[in-house]
């Protein structure tokens, strides 16, 4: 028998749709931030429902702007949970303020609320949530902390699109909700990001910050209204977005709720493959919230199960599956550990839970049999290492 072809991790789902609007901004000339940029801002405040939508060219920068929209400064601290990517700490050391980071939920992997007002102190000014695979954080418990402190919510939904909290979408809950439409995720412009927020302030200082701290968008200055004048009102920095991005963005964005079901539909079948197995533990979204779906993060039980999660992953690899790991908890890399003195100690949660996760294949463009191979070959490789 052939040998099947192998499963990546992950494939964005590109059609034509996304081809011809790329070839047609090439064809158009207009390559970067132009009126496809714009058109994809007013779609995407009118898809998740909010006041105002900032692209940029990646989550990393909107949520830079958005600590810096809410005035974070040198020696202020921002909560961060333990086990997120990279970037949701690095933008608060831009600004040389301290990430304090805060374990998680065993359950959801997303930060533990009870564990958050032990770590406020005088200098807290902020909380980056982050809706770990796309299912959203206790946001009611995070603004009531928030508003009891007088701190700002700024929301990391790089997995977030589209999730709902209690009925409302991500992205109209917080202070301002940074989205990330980087190659992986869940809707994708190759790099890129948006910010929004309620906030008309926020959202016209991130927009003059997004391109040099220019008071008028450059594109304006390039139409028969415009002109060549400009302004500097303050030190800014390149994150525009580009009209090939946008372009990407606006195919996407008509598909956005088409992939969603897809993924639920994945994830559906596998909670069925996986129930009442001992030996791994499925992920579970509350009642009360609806998950993107962006990762499907079983856990290893290692009380049913004799194998380490380097060698599942390594067993699923030789069955052709690609499988990741999100994330490495912050605590753990030399650059947090040795500048904020963090030890794992401080976070038996995300130790735990480190230890066991690995992401499954979801996403659009999985067929049936490539759906059911992965779950086949989960149950298959677990029970022969059976305790
Ligand atoms: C991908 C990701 C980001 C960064 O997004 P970019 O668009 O690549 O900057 C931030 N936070 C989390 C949790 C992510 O997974």
């Amino acid at each position: 028998m052939e040998t099947p072809a192998a499963i990546p991790f992950h494939r964005p789902y590109i059609t034509e749709d996304e081809i011809s609007e790329v070839l047609d901004s090439l064809y158009a000339g207009w390559l970067t931030m132009g009126p496809k940029t714009i058109a994809f801002e007013a779609k995407y405040r009118e898809y998740i429902g909010s006041r105002n939508a900032v692209s940029m060219n990646s989550c990393t920068a909107c949520l830079h702007l958005a600590l810096k929209a809410v005035n974070i400064k040198k020696g202020d601290e921002v909560i961060v949970p333990a086990i997120t990517f990279a970037a949701t700490a690095e933008v608060v050391t831009y600004f040389h303020a301290t990430p304090v980071f805060v374990d998680v939920d065993e359950g959801t992997h997303t930060i533990d609320v009870s564990k958050i007002e032990e770590k406020i102190t005088k200098k807290t000014k902020a909380i980056i949530p982050v809706h770990y695979a796309g299912q959203p954080c206790d946001m009611d418990e995070i603004l009531d902390i928030a508003k009891k402190h007088g701190l700002f919510v700024i929301e990391d939904a790089a997995h977030a699109v589209p999730a709902w909290y209690k009925e409302r979408k991500i992205g109209t809950i917080g202070d301002i909700t940074c989205f990330s439409f980087y190659a992986t995720k869940s809707l994708t412009t190759g790099e890129g990001g948006m910010a929004t927020t309620e906030n008309d302030e926020w959202a016209e200082r991130m927009s003059i910050l997004r391109l040099h701290g220019i008071s008028k968008d450059a594109w304006k200055r390039y139409t028969n209204e415009g002109s060549w004048y400009y302004e500097v009102a303050e030190s800014g920095y390149k994150y525009n977005m580009t009209d090939i991005q946008a372009g990407l963005g606006l195919a996407q964005l008509k598909k956005v709720d088409w992939m969603w079901h897809q993924r639920e539909e994945i994830a559906r079948k596998y909670a069925e493959a996986f129930q009442s197995m001992d030996e791994i533990t499925p992920p579970r979204v509350k009642s009360d919230r609806k998950s993107a779906w962006h990762l499907y993060v079983i856990k290893l039980n290692p009380a049913a199960v004799n194998l380490d999660r380097k060698q599942f992953m390594e067993e699923l690899k030789e069955r052709g599956i690609g499988t990741s790991v999100h994330f490495i908890p912050l605590y753990r890399h030399p650059y947090y550990r040795d500048t904020f003195r963090y030890t794992p100690q401080g976070f038996p949660v995300s130790e735990r839970v480190y230890e066991r996760i690995v992401s499954l294949p979801i996403y659009p463009g999985m067929t049936e049999g490539d759906i059911e191979r992965v779950a086949e070959s989960v149950r298959d490789v677990v029970r022969r290492h059976r305790r």
